[in-house]
């Protein structure tokens, strides 16, 4: 069984999947994190954005894997752990930029898929019912109005003592769902069998109770 998450930047995905993964005894995947680790190893070897040859070339030596430490998805580059270096604003909009690359997203698609094949996940991403498990058996599109999700983020920041600029974000996350969904490769849509849940008004719990349902509804 698996259940695919897709929407945009700041839905609540990942909070969302990690909670019905726990709930249900399945293993969560982040695939935007696998996109962050390739798009942390352009930034280290200096790849420009838009230098698609480069990114064709480089994107297949990058060894990204995902691996699980007391029941934490530690994603590793060439084996180091970067868990803790890819949640920067930087690297959000590098893996943003770099995704739309074909080859990439190929490499990607098939780890996570692999990962699927192995055991049961919740995976949240942009193209998971779509194009990455379109077989899954509960699909939801996950969405919040993107001043939701802006002032979501913007007291992320604050809490973790860092500065933050309300407007900024929200016109980041604009920039960013129009990348997304715009892509000729895999854009961010949502798949005609997913249930669509606009997760503005809702609590956590409600949004967790929502997938839960789906999955009772799956199951008769
Ligand atoms: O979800 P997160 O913000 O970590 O993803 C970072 C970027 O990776 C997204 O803006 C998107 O461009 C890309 N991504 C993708 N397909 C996925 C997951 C993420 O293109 N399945």
């Amino acid at each position: 069984m698996n259940i695919a998450i897709d929407g945009p930047a700041g839905a609540g995905k990942s909070t969302i999947a990690k909670l019905v993964a726990k709930k249900m005894g399945y293993i969560y995947v982040d695939t935007g994190a696998m996109y962050r680790a390739m798009a942390l190893y352009f930034i280290r070897l200096g790849v420009a954005s838009d230098d698609s040859a480069k990114i064709d070339e480089l994107c297949n030596k990058a060894e990204i894997s995902i691996e699980y430490r007391d029941g934490e998805q530690v994603v590793t580059l060439g084996g180091e752990n970067v868990n803790g270096l890819i949640r920067t604003e930087e690297v959000g909009n590098m893996a943003s930029a770099t995704s739309v690359n074909g080859n990439v997203r190929k490499k990607l698609v098939e780890l996570q898929q692999q990962l699927a094949a192995k055991t049961d996940v919740v995976m949240d991403g942009r193209d998971i019912g779509t194009v990455v498990l379109p077989n899954a058996e509960v699909k939801v599109y996950l969405t919040a109005s993107s001043k939701v999700r802006a002032e979501r983020r913007y007291k992320e920041l604050i809490a973790k003592g860092m500065e933050a600029d309300i407007d900024k974000i929200e016109a980041d996350i604009i920039e960013r769902d129009e990348r997304d969904m715009n892509r000729e490769i895999s854009p961010l849509r949502q798949a005609e069998d997913a249930t669509f849940v606009d997760s503005s008004y809702m609590t956590i719990e409600e949004v967790a109770d929502t997938i839960m349902g789906l999955v009772k509804k799956y199951e008769g």
